[in-house]
């Protein structure tokens, strides 16, 4: 049905062989199907009879026993048309995707759904992940769907509270390391290297990937088959911007489209190295040692997945972006209000880099753009808290609330 392949030295594994990275070079895996089968199986139409979701898509999932599926209905989220933002942005047409919909609030749970199912599958015991938040909570609530024990690894530091308490409440083992994201992905890589024990869950697991690419899917089919020009997303990682890359080629494959968005990644400037190859034409990027951002979800200084990221943004003929942590804050509180949609500030970066896109003349006004925001705003209120005006505290008399409010008419 389908198999693994390198993506640089192309050595093939089988469904059987419970691998992340090539064994002969160490690079990553891809999930390879024969597309002829796959088209198929889609003739019959069966699939169009299921709801918006991630399983709507099996047959493009790498599941072999369907009966061990786990899943918290994730996917089918909303596609919002956002006709206020596109005007104060100069722009004709803009969708949000808001992947906050999902069961555990952000994107992860397209992925997880895949990857815990795949756990079952191989009947480990234990599940593992390294996180800056939303991965230990989507595993957590998985791994607890599933009855597996349940490891997350995460920085000391900046977890937003939100994603902290998710991971506490449905019971993983929570060890905190006095370092940053990339220092905890080293440990549970040397963790995972014994599969017996724990299976890992990051971004290099291949099978994650596939769920993540079902929201290219559903994207195209909210449009009703028509194919964004831009599709802006926040790159962390990089994994969903492989993974969303990946979706929008294979329907195209399938004949479902005949046309390919070009993929925008925005990241924050201090955590920029994907930004920062493309802008210099490298080949390859520069880790950033001490990545700083408010968005933590994107505080990544040396991305899994940089080699993907660099070929989607560069085949799609796309383009990548910075934003400082103001653009971000402001472009959450744009999007709140003048759309009434709450995002976590990673997530408010792809709105923060369009618009500096559109001013730079590198998104034109005709053009019709898709953001994906990957996460829901409760996940990290500390951040609006902190940078929205505060309530006004009053004595408890009419007076007193009509000297407030008559003030602001
Ligand atoms: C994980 C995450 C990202 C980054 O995705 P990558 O696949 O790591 O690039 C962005 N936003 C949110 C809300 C996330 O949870
Ligand atoms: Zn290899």
């Amino acid at each position: 049905m389908y198999h693994l392949e390198c993506i640089g030295c192309h050595k093939r594994y089988e469904p059987e062989d419970i691998v992340y990275t090539c064994q002969r070079c160490g690079d990553l895996l891809d999930i390879k199907y024969n597309y002829e089968d796959v088209d198929h199986q889609l003739k019959s139409g069966e699939w169009k009879k299921r709801p918006l979701s991630v399983w709507r898509y099996k047959e493009l999932l790498p599941i072999l026993e369907e009966s061990k599926k786990i899943s918290l209905n994730e996917g089918g989220t909303r596609l919002h048309r956002c006709d206020r933002l596109a005007k104060n942005l100069g722009l004709e047409t803009l969708y949000i995707k808001t992947e906050g919909d999902n069961p555990t609030a952000s994107f992860k749970d397209r992925g997880m759904t895949v990857g815990v199912t795949k756990a079952v599958e191989y009947n480990v015991k234990a599940v593992v992940c390294a996180s800056t938040g939303n991965t230990s909570a989507s595993l957590s609530a998985y791994a607890a769907k599933a009855g597996i024990r349940c490891l997350v690894v995460i920085p000391a530091k900046k977890i937003a509270y939100g994603k902290l308490s998710q991971a506490m409440v449905y019971g993983a083992k929570l060890i905190q390391v006095r370092g940053s994201f990339d220092d905890a992905l080293k440990v549970v890589l040397e963790l995972s290297l014994d599969t017996n024990r724990f299976y890992l869950l990051n971004s290099i697991n291949p099978y994650r990937i596939e769920g993540q690419k079902t929201v290219a899917y559903e994207i195209l089919e909210q449009l009703g088959g028509k194919v964004p020009h831009k599709v802006v997303m926040p790159v962390g990682n990089a994994g969903n911007i492989t993974a969303t890359w990946k979706g929008f080629n294979e329907f195209k494959k399938l004949g479902f489209t005949d046309s390919l968005p070009k993929m925008i990644g925005i990241q924050a400037e201090g955590a920029a190295p994907v930004a920062n190859a493309i802008s210099s034409g490298k080949e390859v990027i520069e880790p950033v040692p001490k990545p700083e951002t408010l968005a933590t979800a994107i505080r990544i200084g040396s991305p899994v997945n940089w080699k993907r990221a660099l070929q989607a943004i560069r085949e799609s003929g796309g383009t990548a972006e910075m934003v400082t942590d103001r653009e971000i804050v402001d472009a959450q509180k744009l999007l709140a209000r003048y759309e009434g949609l709450f995002v976590e500030p990673a997530s408010a970066t792809s709105v923060a880099g369009l618009k500096k896109l559109i001013e730079a003349g590198q998104i034109a006004k005709d053009d019709n753009v898709t953001c994906i925001a990957t996460g829901h705003g409760l996940k990290d209120p500390d951040v609006p808290v902190q940078f929205c005006e505060k309530p006004s505290e009053v004595e408890p008399t009419l007076k007193a609330v009509e000297k407030i409010v008559g003030n602001q008419q």
